[in-house]
């Protein structure tokens, strides 16, 4: 796995989503299992969360999970995980994601997920770190987000070297298989603009 050995997997603590969803983030938990890629995560047993550490424990795969104290209970800390490391805030969970893992990958999820995605992108624009950045893009879920982004990029407000910084992929083998090919900083971070 060309030097990858942690993917940061955000997703929606929602259970309430389509059960394939669910399945396929399970699928994905397991794959990282199998290719030897621990998996960071945001530590909740819920939604997509929990599906895909399931999956990934299931198949024998070190999984962390970081929450922060105030989430614990609401989103039912996952018990059965390698390691659940319990942070004092958002930015503080944010930030021990980022440090662990080598790759990001965003499955469907709500505003949190977005929250995740745009500022692990927007660190790669401002060149703080060259990791790799995908959206799972499952049953074309994250088409609107694809659609923003270009109208960003037509608009002038995003560079189109920065439109790329997140690569979808359409299903977990993608992932892997995109990951296998990812070489780091393919998108330069853009620090001359300030
Ligand atoms: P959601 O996509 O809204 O279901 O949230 C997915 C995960 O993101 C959950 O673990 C939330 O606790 C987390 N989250 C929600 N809001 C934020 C935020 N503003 N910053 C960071 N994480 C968040």
């Amino acid at each position: 796995m060309s030097g990858f050995s942690s993917i940061c997997l955000y997703g929606g603590a929602s259970g309430a989503v389509p059960p394939s969803h669910l399945e396929t983030a399970r699928r994905l938990g397991q794959l990282c299992a199998e290719r030897g890629l621990m998996v960071v995560f945001g530590g909740g047993r819920v939604g997509m969360m929990g599906a895909l550490a399931d999956g990934a424990l299931e198949a024998g795969g070190e999984v962390i999970g970081i929450i922060p104290k105030h989430l614990e209970d609401v989103e039912v800390g996952h018990q059965g995980v390698t390691r659940l490391e319990v942070v004092d805030s958002m930015h503080v969970r944010k930030m021990r994601m980022f440090e662990l893992s080598d790759a990001f990958c965003s499955l469907p999820g709500g505003l949190g997920t977005l929250d995740e995605t745009f500022e692990i992108m927007t660190w790669r624009q401002l060149g703080l770190h060259d990791k790799p950045v995908f959206a799972l893009d499952l049953e074309g879920y994250w088409a609107p987000l694809r659609s923003l982004l270009d109208h960003q990029a037509t608009a002038g407000y995003v560079r189109p070297q920065h439109r790329d910084i997140l690569q979808f992929v359409p299903n977990p083998e993608a992932l892997m298989a995109a990951l296998e090919a990812a070489e780091p900083g393919e998108v330069q971070g853009d620090k001359e603009r300030f």
